[in-house]
């Protein structure tokens, strides 16, 4: 299972002598089979896998970036399927997360009322400086798009979040999710206590 390979990096402690350190957590909510497992693996391994199924449980990823002031941000990035399942363990799962990065599919209307769903129940019990981003993915299936770009942007507007559409398979706008959008705010956000 390629995904068990990531908790090798959770040993690493990702630090030089005087680099700051931050640890951030991040999850991943949304429908089954919108990609959050490839966007993962896209990011990590530089890697898609068409072959990736549907995950079962919950699985772990961890990935640390060094930022250009020498400070590494380390994510903890939580994937889960079927998570709609212990909908009220939900609230556990996402307990001290910096980042929730909430995922829909731009060829399932379905899985954007889901992720809206994930939103307010962030709202509700995420904790108040959580940094959010709704991600519009498969965005090179472009011609099967049923979510029109312009309501997942006033969708974010509204709730204050990132919003980005990404392509796992072509890798199109994956790094910007990561390391511009999200990481930039939360280190603003958990700046002072570096
Ligand atoms: P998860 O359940 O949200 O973790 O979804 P997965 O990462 O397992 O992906 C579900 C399915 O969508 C898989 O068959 C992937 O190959 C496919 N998939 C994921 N990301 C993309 C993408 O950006 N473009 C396309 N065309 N397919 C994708």
């Amino acid at each position: 299972d390629p995904k068990q390979l990531g908790r090798a990096n959770l040993e690493n402690s990702g630090g030089g002598h005087d680099a700051k350190n931050l640890r951030v957590k991040l999850v991943l909510l949304g429908d089954s089979g919108v990609g959050k497992s490839c966007i993962v693996l896209r990011f990590v391994r530089g890697q898609f896998d068409p072959t990736s199924k549907v995950t079962v449980g919950a699985s772990f990823l961890s990935q640390t970036i060094a930022l250009q002031d020498s400070t590494t941000v380390k994510f903890e990035i939580w994937d889960t399927a079927g998570q709609e399942r212990y909908a009220s363990l939900a609230p556990l799962y996402y307990r001290g997360a910096a980042v929730a990065v909430v995922v829909y599919d731009i060829t399932s209307p379905e899985s954007f009322n889901k992720a809206q769903y994930w939103v307010k129940e962030l709202q509700k019990h995420g904790s108040s400086d959580i940094v959010m981003a709704l991600v519009g993915n498969k965005a090179d299936l472009n011609e099967q798009r049923k979510v029109p770009v312009q309501d997942g942007i006033d969708y974010a507007e509204k709730n204050g979040m990132f919003f980005i559409e990404t392509s796992a398979k072509t890798a199109d706008n994956i790094n910007e999710l990561f390391e511009c959008h999200a990481i930039s705010d939360v280190v603003s956000v958990l700046g002072h206590s570096l």
